[in-house]
């Protein structure tokens, strides 16, 4: 089996219903530590507990879902739920972690990445509590000249209608 570069992260449903009709249909097994959602796909199988993570290639990942199908209520016309949901998705070999991580401690004044969060924190009270207005988008400073000739405006039309 090749490694996919797509890669699914995918776990059991939350949802009820659902969990009630996989049980009903007696597709949810139970072992030493609990219940499962056992998944036969190419010679393995995927046992689905509630709480845990499978990450799988996408082509497996969207097999899982499609086998993990069950018909609500009804068998004539109930829909399908299915019993494992994609919860996200990721390439291999993409480093996505530092990426987030600069995010997080880039501070948003100068644009500086401090790479850790004490460091920014830091940083925010040396450089930066003298101009603590600079922290906030221009746009929502209020406008001195013009609220001044809205007041005017205001007063002129009030002055008016009487
Ligand atoms: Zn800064």
């Amino acid at each position: 089996m090749s490694i996919e570069s797509t890669q699914l992260r995918l776990r059991l449903t939350n949802n009820q219903e659902i969990l009630k009709q996989l049980k009903r249909n007696k597709a949810i097994r139970t072992d030493a530590k609990g219940e499962y959602l056992p998944i036969q796909f190419d010679g393995y199988q995927y046992d689905f507990r509630a709480g845990k993570v499978l990450t799988v290639g996408k082509s497996v990942g969207n097999a899982l879902i499609r086998s993990s199908a069950v018909i609500m209520g009804d068998h004539l016309v109930g829909d399908y739920a299915a019993g494992v949901e994609e919860i996200g998705s990721y390439q291999l070999g993409v480093e996505q972690a530092p990426e987030d991580e600069a995010k997080v401690t880039t501070c948003q004044v100068c644009k500086l990445n401090c790479h850790t969060l004490p460091r920014l924190a830091r940083h925010l009270m040396s450089q930066h509590t003298s101009d603590r207005a600079d922290l906030y988008p221009k746009e929502e400073k209020p406008l001195p000249n013009e609220a001044q000739v809205f007041g005017k405006d205001a007063d002129a039309e009030t002055l008016g209608s009487k």
